[in-house]
């Protein structure tokens, strides 16, 4: 999520947890303690360019809460980084680890640079140099990085192969997201989309649908869209349109076929930023409708999984009278106005920290391999990952129903009351 002048997201993090801290009336100790991230460290990083000058880059590593375990959470490369944004995404990996219920705290990182502007070279010394400022604050049982926005597997191992050479000994369990072969999991790719599916799939059960009765739409066509996608057809559902990024006219479409949309054809026709091609989806039979589409189709399911702040107050009153359930697959993809609607719409909701955290789940999972040193086959993989998604989801619903709350907040009820318990049971208040 992008900080910009308007719009601050620590403070909508923090929000969020006071309207939950006073929900579980929280003490004023453990308000004070998770309303701000425990440990930030703010370094400059010199790193010597391939033209021989030398470029000094800011970087950040913020940890918000490591009371269940060490913080987890990707590193970012993005020339508009700014800590408050930093701060915010820290803050909600504690909640996502902690509503799936894996032993891990809250992290992020970042630096500000545009990696389009950097050779490869300069990028492998950016990375070394990140790990040089934190490497007495990191590691596999103290904070474990991950890639995100414009940082990649390649970007993980050199950052993994220096802490290795400054502490001397191999840590494969200090870094996820690793190649696979070098480290990293199966089934990472496919996890958050899949995952999101066995939570909807859940939530199918739950409202006595089954989902080869069901039709979904579809923002975004990336690395989520199109793992849901899959699995969600495999189980029977039929996907009537999907929306992307067409870069050479700089604006969204919704590609639209009613009998539902072929994932393969479309997956042959997409630029390397997962934009699909506007002329070639026309020539396969697609309607091609405004980028907005997507969401007044007269569907059971939205999955908006392309950006945050895509269901807003300007399109919100368009979602069609037929639509039953929302999975979010982006992060922070309805903006809290929006929200309101959703909750009066009685529209069935999978929160984002919940339906998406089939990423952090299989990073976990390769964390746990790489430690004992021994791979897990895909399907042990995704076997492991559907039990976490599938108990995270009951025990969600099962407490919305019981104390009549929004799914949103009985997600957020649940992870803050682990975390408060765990800095409880330690006696940090
Ligand atoms: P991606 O870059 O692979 O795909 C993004 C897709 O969104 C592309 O198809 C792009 O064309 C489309 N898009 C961009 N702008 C759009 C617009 N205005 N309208 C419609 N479509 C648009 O990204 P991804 O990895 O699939 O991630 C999608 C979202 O899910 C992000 O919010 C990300 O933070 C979140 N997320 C991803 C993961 C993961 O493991 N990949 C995990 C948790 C959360």
């Amino acid at each position: 999520m992008m900080a910009h002048s308007a719009f601050n997201p620590f403070e909508m993090a923090q929000r969020q947890f006071d309207s939950i801290a006073d929900k579980l009336d929280l003490d004023q100790a453990t308000r004070d303690l998770l309303r701000n991230p425990m440990r930030e460290y703010h370094f400059n990083i010199p790193v010597r360019m391939d033209d021989g000058s030398m470029k000094v880059f800011r970087g950040f590593r913020v940890q918000h809460n490591d009371a269940r375990g060490p913080c987890k959470g990707g590193i970012r490369f993005h020339p508009q980084e700014t800590v408050d944004t930093v701060r915010a995404l820290a803050t909600w990996m504690t909640w996502k680890c902690s509503v799936v219920d894996i032993p891990l705290g809250g992290g992020k990182g970042g630096v500000i640079c545009d990696p389009h502007n950097l050779s490869l070279r300069e990028q492998e010394r950016l990375c070394r140099g990140w790990v040089r400022q934190v490497a007495k604050n990191v590691g596999p049982l103290t904070d474990v990085p991950a890639p995100d926005v414009m940082t990649n597997g390649q970007h993980m191992l050199w950052m993994l192969d220096e802490l290795e050479a400054i502490r001397g000994e191999k840590l494969p369990g200090f870094i996820t997201g690793k190649p696979v072969g070098m480290g990293g999991s199966l089934g990472r790719t496919e996890a958050t989309g899949y995952g999101l599916v066995y939570t909807l799939r859940e939530a199918l059960k739950e409202l006595n649908v089954r989902p080869h009765d069901t039709t979904a739409a579809v923002q975004g066509f990336g690395n989520v869209a199109q793992y849901a996608i899959e699995l969600y057809q495999q189980l029977g559902g039929k996907v009537i349109c999907v929306s992307s990024w067409y870069q050479p006219e700089q604006c969204a479409y919704t590609f639209r076929k009613k009998d539902g949309i072929n994932l393969k054809e479309l997956m042959g026709i997409i630029d390397r930023y997962n934009g699909i091609d506007k002329n070639k989806a026309k020539e396969l039979g697609y309607e091609v409708l405004p980028g907005d589409a997507w969401i007044e189709q007269e569907v059971d399911i939205l999955i908006p999984a392309a950006l945050d702040n895509s269901i807003n107050t300007d399109n919100v009153s368009k979602i069609n009278k037929k639509v039953r359930i929302m999975a979010e697959g982006a992060n922070g993809p309805t903006t809290p106005e929006a929200d309101k609607v959703l909750v009066e719409r009685k529209i069935f909701l999978i929160p984002d920290f919940l339906a998406n955290a089939g990423g952090v789940t299989c990073s976990y999972f390769e964390q746990v391999q790489c430690n004992m040193n021994y791979f897990w086959t895909k399907d042990e993989v995704l076997g492991k990952l559907d039990q976490k998604m599938t108990s995270a989801f009951i025990a969600t619903s099962e407490l919305a129903r019981k104390q009549k709350l929004y799914m949103r907040d009985a997600a957020y009820v649940i992870s803050v009351s682990r975390v408060a318990q765990a800095c409880r049971d330690r006696g940090w208040v």
